[in-house]
């Protein structure tokens, strides 16, 4: 067993809570605090506050015993030896990363700060952050002995965030001082040495003990820029391929054959080049902006960023566009919406597509059901039930006589739909699809009239020839 380190978590969201039980369940210690009472006494309680895959099993496992819930920061700190990071950095007016949660934090940490502690920056956060933190530990007058700062941006996914945390593509760890990076290699020593993938009750994935999770050691400032780039970098092959796929789409070519021979080449891949909607999350649509703003600090012009921006803010409008160009008019139709998460396998809504999509339906006089298998607990906080839009326990109640059905997120199941089922239920056969689940001939072959993105819209062969156009 790997020596254990006392670790704080501060920031129970999607990272700081899946953080901090992946922690425990590499063998430290952990308490994670909140300022939020609420979600500190669900976890405490038993209960799960967000939808992710194993982190129930793993809360289940380690809670009360590895790790422990509290909003009491100062206590917290004073028992760990290597503090996390883990709260929002949003967005800001000017699209630079607010960083008011964490110097918050950081003020707070400084007050009751005895002995040595490494404080790491797990939030993604603007290159110099680090110096900044520094800063506001010595106005604190905090003794420069006590603290090292380090920075160890997290990659995880949502919807498979535990996977990705226990098994991940790399770990960058950014440490300015020996001592600082050997408690973080110590921290990770289960993944990097590959021990902790022998164990019986591991949870399996793609590392193994013969390959065993890889860390990039570099400065605080080239992993807070790795991680900004990564992001960055993701973002642009999502609009890359979208930009692709208008113009696919405009010649009758096939956005999904064309994404799959770019992705053939190993240099580039075949993942990200998904055609769509368009990103969303609470991660990509920020720290594009905020990267953009770091290189404008530095008076340098990255307009590539600009564009990448411009072109997922316009995919919306090529889909709405396309939902008129299908149905005519929209004042008074009734429309099912399939998808409300800005991604499938999340109940996260933050800057996803689909609500946005929707509330373009509803201004445009639109009734709209929506269903979605996680979210729509958090959609009702954020959209209301009313008059003309209501929620859906299932596909086949929200496509209930409506006279077309949309689907705006990758969930599996809506491209597993009983479609005899469902051209039944709807008023007319008519599907408009955003996230390309469906091939158009398999669509026409049961009767529908099948809008996609970067590909030819298909007709039922009853109506006319399979591939026609109709925009
Ligand atoms: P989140 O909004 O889900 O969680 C942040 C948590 O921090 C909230 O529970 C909030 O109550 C808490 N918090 C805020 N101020 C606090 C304070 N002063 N003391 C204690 N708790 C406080 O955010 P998230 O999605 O977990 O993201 C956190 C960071 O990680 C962001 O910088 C984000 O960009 C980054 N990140 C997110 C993902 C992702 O997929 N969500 C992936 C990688 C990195």
């Amino acid at each position: 067993m790997p020596e254990a380190v006392s670790i704080c978590v501060i920031g129970s969201g999607y990272v700081g809570l899946v953080a901090a039980v992946c922690f425990a369940e590499m063998g430290h210690r952990v308490v994670c605090v909140d300022k939020d009472e609420a979600k500190i006494n669900i976890l405490r309680e038993g209960g799960v506050p967000i939808f992710e895959h194993h982190l129930p099993d793993l809360l289940a496992k380690h809670r009360g015993r590895g790790v422990e819930f509290t909003t009491e920061l100062a206590a917290a700190v004073e028992r760990s030896e290597v503090i996390f990071i883990a709260v929002g950095t949003p967005q800001g007016d000017t699209g630079a990363a607010d960083l008011s949660y964490v110097e918050a934090v950081v003020s707070e940490i400084a007050r009751d700060l005895s002995g040595y502690k490494v404080i790491v920056e797990k939030s993604t956060v603007p290159v110099y952050t680090n110096e900044w933190i520094r800063r506001v530990l010595s106005r604190h007058r905090v003794d420069a002995g006590h603290f090292d700062v380090a920075s160890n941006p997290e990659f995880l996914r949502e919807g498979t965030a535990v996977s990705d945390f226990l098994h991940p593509d790399r770990i960058v760890v950014g440490a300015g001082t020996d001592r600082a990076a050997e408690l973080l290699k110590r921290i990770y020593a289960p993944l990097t040495s590959g021990s902790y993938y022998t164990r019986a009750d591991a949870l399996k994935g793609s590392c193994t003990l013969e390959k065993p999770a890889r860390l990039l050691l570099t400065s605080a400032q080239s992993a807070e820029i790795i991680k900004h780039a990564s992001n960055a970098f993701l973002a642009m092959k999502i609009s890359f391929i979208n930009a692709v796929a208008n113009l696919a789409g405009a010649v009758d070519a096939d956005i999904e054959d064309i994404a799959t021979g770019i992705g053939m080449d190993s240099r580039i891949g075949s993942r990200f080049l998904k055609a769509g909607l368009g990103y969303g999350g609470s991660c990509f649509p920020k720290d594009v902006a905020a990267f953009t703003y770091v290189a404008q600090q530095q008076g340098l012009d990255f307009q590539l960023l600009e564009e990448v921006q411009r072109i997922n803010d316009a995919q919306r409008d090529v889909f709405f566009k396309k939902v008129e160009s299908a149905l005519w008019t929209l004042r008074g139709k009734k429309l099912a919406a399939l998808g409300l998460a800005f991604k499938c396998d999340t109940d996260d809504i933050r800057e996803s597509p689909a609500m946005d999509v929707i509330q373009r339906l509803l201004e445009a006089g639109a009734r709209v059901t929506a269903y979605d298998p996680a979210s729509i607990e958090r959609a009702r906080e954020k959209m209301p039930p009313s008059e003309i839009l209501t929620y859906a326990a299932d596909p086949y109640e929200a496509a209930r006589d409506a006279d077309a059905l949309l689907i705006l997120t990758e969930w599996k199941e809506f491209g597993e739909l009983d479609l005899p089922r469902l051209g039944r239920t709807l008023k007319f056969p008519i599907v408009i699809d955003g996230r390309n689940m469906y091939r158009p001939e398999l669509m026409a072959e049961h009767g529908f009239t099948y809008v996609s993105m970067g590909r030819p819209d298909s007709q039922s062969t009853e109506v006319g020839s399979a591939k026609k156009k109709i925009l």
